[in-house]
């Protein structure tokens, strides 16, 4: 057993790690200087679900277990589940990480290292990093700490500034392949064989999404609905009306997502408040401090809504993208294997009626959606200019 088994079709980078992380034992044991396989600044690299932030934070229990990431002691445990007292991971929840947080981990990563190994910073979305918060990270990498390592993560270097991106070793994590995510859902969490090799390929080599398709009868449900939206394209108006759906589905989703963690974190602050607010010395100050903060909260909470219904409604389009993908297979004989094999009949009823070009040009469409969504257009917009450009083709 060991911190890396989770990593699923990704020796190459596996190699490295483990090399850095012998590497790394030689500096912490004989304090020698660090030699070429460790380093102190890495950039995880790879598509959404290839699992790049798996990869960091194996990485960062491997630096903190004294057998190089067993797997099963105190230190592992404690990285692998974000509780290890020198592994800084901010939370990753918001749209965007300000300066402020930055700055607080660039703090930490100042200090020496509690249990006196390596004080790790690991920020799995590197590229939401405001620019005044990788203004702040630049400096910390220019001059790092000895004993700090900085783990960043992000789906490619060109989300990075070019002065960051050079200061990181690069670690390129692949798509696995549905054989490789299939073998792990099946050995690690049980999964029939013939459901994992289905959701293996459904999940397109998104391991999460794999593994949440094999396991929740909602999460297949809701891939349905999404792969529906092709068969009810027929007028304008059922256009429209798929796209408000569509929408509407990752807004529920988010939704139920994100509620119960709003509430108690709520709660949590009024009772803070309260305790505060009726003690005795209370001069009036605490209420406008107690508004404020719960101000914050709210806009908080706001941005993590909108990034996860942002995040379901990205999942979806990449459901349509395989759907048309299947389509353009069938018209073209390539032979490949479709991603959404239960639906293989209707992907060739539409290959049959339909050509080639006007299936790249739906692609098209999809592709477009998603990157108007990154670029903030306003989602009901970008989703019903791309089902009318699918109804058309
Ligand atoms: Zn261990």
């Amino acid at each position: 057993m060991s911190v890396f088994d989770d990593l699923v079709g990704q020796e190459p980078v596996v190699d490295q790690l483990r090399a850095a992380v012998d590497a790394a034992a030689l500096v912490v044991e004989r304090s020698t200087q660090p030699t070429t396989a460790m380093t102190h600044a890495w950039l995880f690299t790879g598509p959404p679900g290839s699992g790049r932030s798996v990869a960091a934070r194996a990485f960062a229990a491997a630096l903190q277990c004294a057998e190089g990431g067993c797997g099963h002691c105190t230190a592992c445990a404690q990285a692998l589940s974000g509780n290890h007292p020198d592994v800084a991971a901010p939370v990753s929840d918001e749209l965007h990480l300000k300066v402020d947080a930055a700055r607080e981990l660039i703090l930490r990563a100042s200090r020496a290292p509690t249990r006196g190994r390596w004080q790790v910073v690991l920020i799995e979305d590197a590229d939401r990093m405001t620019d005044e918060a990788t203004n702040a990270l630049l400096k910390a990498l220019e001059e790092p700490h000895p004993h700090c390592v900085f783990l960043l993560c992000a789906p490619s270097v060109e989300d990075l500034l070019p002065t960051v991106r050079s200061r990181c070793r690069l670690l390129a994590l692949r798509t696995p392949s549905a054989d490789a995510v299939a073998e792990v859902l099946v050995r690690r969490d049980g999964v029939d064989p013939a459901m994992a090799a289905f959701a293996a390929r459904a999940g397109q080599g998104h391991i999460g999404r794999a593994r949440r398709l094999a396991l929740h009868e909602g999460a297949r449900q809701e891939r349905q609905d999404v792969l529906a939206l092709p068969r009810s394209l027929q007028g304008v108006g059922s256009a429209l009306s798929a796209a408000k759906t569509l929408v509407d589905a990752a807004q529920e989703e988010a939704v139920r997502l994100t509620q119960d963690r709003d509430v108690s974190e709520k709660a949590s602050l009024s009772t803070a408040l309260g305790g505060g607010a009726t003690g005795k010395g209370y001069t009036g100050s605490a209420p406008r401090g107690g508004a404020g903060a719960l101000k914050e909260l709210e806009k908080r909470q706001k941005s993590r809504g909108t990034r996860t219904s942002r995040d379901a409604l990205d999942r979806a389009l990449v459901d349509l993208t395989g759907f048309y993908r299947d389509v353009l297979t069938m018209q073209l004989g390539t032979g490949s294997d479709l991603v959404h094999v239960d639906l293989g009949e209707q992907a060739a009823t539409i290959a049959r009626g339909t050509t080639a070009e006007s299936t790249l040009r739906r692609i098209d469409a999809v592709l477009a959606c998603r990157t108007a969504l990154e670029g903030n257009v306003a989602p009901l917009l970008a989703v019903e200019s791309m089902a009318l450009s699918l109804r058309t083709g």
